[in-house]
């Protein structure tokens, strides 16, 4: 009980933290969290970005209302990943690579980060348009090289991250044609030609110019997941680099591309000790 209480205040300790500073300032509370040898690596990493507690005896997370979550359904349930309803657990099942290096993902058809179990996002962002609206706040996004008014989530202070990430990039004036007329934030949607919850329907995911941007469904004019696919891009890496150190993480690393696309996933982007 002391450990989950500890690990509480730590989360809760962190996300004033992040409200604050509005970066990756995660190490600070890492350490901390990392104590106890029971716990998974990836749901330290849950238990360090986001606003749960992990019960090592029943194997659930544990929100800050009481609301318990399995991190893995039984095997005996399920023999592959499913897209459409992953575990908490199957969310890390393919490493998200940082920086230059992503030509191994590709072949290996992954699309790290592109499995979400969608409870555990409505539980941390609202589970109707309305809650989340309750909490989205709107900001001027790359006020210097292309200002544009963008809504966003301020969960766990993500408007101060954003604020910071347009900061980082205002001082990029080359990367202006991918930043202006900005393709899309908070908009609560299906993705098209599923069911399954779209993550800009949180506030926590940005696209950009779709003029410069190329989305699988686009090239092949379907939505067929086993579907080979030539793999298109023209967004910049030194770009997309700036948006990883805030913790966002990109659709161009993925074999179902989407290169506009960048959603914040801090426990997919920073390690934990
Ligand atoms: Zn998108």
């Amino acid at each position: 009980m002391r450990q989950v209480l500890s690990l509480v205040f730590l989360s809760i300790g962190f996300m004033f933290l992040q409200g604050f500073l509005g970066k990756q300032s995660a190490k600070q509370n890492i350490v901390a969290v990392s104590n106890s040898s029971e716990i998974p690596q990836e749901i330290k990493r849950l238990v360090a970005f986001y606003p749960v507690t992990f019960d090592s005896i029943s194997q659930d997370l544990v929100f800050l209302d009481g609301t318990r979550m399995p991190i893995k359904v039984k095997k005996s349930l399920k023999s592959h990943i499913d897209i459409d309803n992953p575990s908490i657990m199957d969310m890390f099942c393919q490493a998200y690579p940082l920086g230059d290096s992503f030509q191994h993902v590709l072949q290996a058809k992954s699309d790290p980060g592109r499995y979400r179990n969608m409870d555990f996002f409505m539980k941390i962002y609202g589970n109707t348009p309305q809650a989340v609206e309750k909490n989205l706040v709107t900001l001027v996004f790359c006020p210097k090289i292309s200002p544009q008014k963008i809504q966003v989530t301020r969960v766990m202070g993500i408007d101060s991250i954003f604020r910071n990430l347009s900061a980082a990039l205002d001082s990029h004036p080359e990367f202006k044609p991918y930043l202006q007329n900005i393709g899309g934030t908070y908009n609560w949607r299906k993705i098209k030609g599923t069911n399954r919850i779209s993550m800009h329907s949180f506030g926590m995911t940005i696209d950009l110019n779709i003029k410069h941007s190329h989305y699988w469904q686009w090239d092949c004019n379907c939505h067929d997941e086993t579907k080979t696919l030539t793999y298109r891009n023209k967004i910049p890496i030194e770009l997309v680099k700036i948006f990883e150190r805030f913790g966002f993480i990109w659709g161009g690393k993925w074999t179902h591309y989407d290169t506009m696309h960048f959603e914040y996933r801090p426990e997919l982007i920073f390690e934990v000790d």
